[in-house]
């Protein structure tokens, strides 16, 4: 294992963790992150009880496709299993990003998807984010619950919980989570403006007539 590459992935973790607090996706030590060690069975976490914008390189812990901790001082984060679950699930992920934001958290108390109803979300999330129902923070049945939903989104919603997302690295992980937070708050005013009916994913598929060409 390289020494090298896993202190490059700690310091893109690092930054992208406060990149994460500075946009209010995350208060605290809520949240958590993580990338792969590309050519390895393991990835880095960020620890529990560690605030998500003041997160150090060092402190991130390297952990199996188990979820077991392989190496690193502090406790590994609650949602480990989740993050293990879906490196297991999908080959092509190389970062996850869990947060809590605002507005999509609504959606997912709510019960609402968020839908895709500008031209570029609708372009990455032609059907929107649907939301898994609630289970337990840390437990198997969310571990297993996000990985069977996630096989065909790159994006969820956690009931009465938060977000999660994945990208082919922490940047492109974060950038959806930011995408979804930004819908939602742009459903949010349409709703207002013009009243929850007025939103039609059919309508809107028929509207922008790209079905064919996005995923
Ligand atoms: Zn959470």
């Amino acid at each position: 294992m390289n020494a090298k590459t896993i202190e490059d992935i700690g310091r893109k973790l690092s930054k992208a963790g406060k990149r994460l607090h500075e946009q209010g996706l995350v208060i605290g030590s809520s949240g958590n992150i993580s990338a792969r060690i590309p050519g390895t069975e393991t990835f880095l976490i960020k620890p529990s009880g560690v605030r998500m914008g003041f997160l150090k390189p060092e402190e991130l812990v390297l952990v199996n496709l188990e979820g077991k901790k392989v190496k690193g001082e502090l406790d590994v984060s609650l949602e480990t299993p989740m993050h293990a679950a879906i490196y297991r699930a999908r080959g092509d992920v190389q970062a996850v990003v869990h947060t809590h934001p605002p507005t999509a958290t609504a959606f997912g108390i709510a019960k609402m998807e968020v839908l895709p109803l500008q031209i570029e979300m609708f372009m990455r999330f032609p059907n929107g984010v649907p939301v898994v129902p609630f289970e337990a923070p840390g437990s198997k049945a969310l571990a297993e619950t996000v990985q069977k939903k996630i096989a065909n989104c790159d994006a969820l919603i956690l009931e009465n919980h938060g977000i999660v997302t994945v990208g082919s690295n922490i940047e492109a992980a974060c950038d959806l989570n930011e995408m979804v937070e930004e819908a939602a708050k742009i459903q949010f005013i349409v709703t207002l403006l013009t009243g929850k009916d007025a939103v039609n994913l059919a309508e809107l598929k028929q509207k922008f007539k790209t079905e064919s060409t996005v995923k």
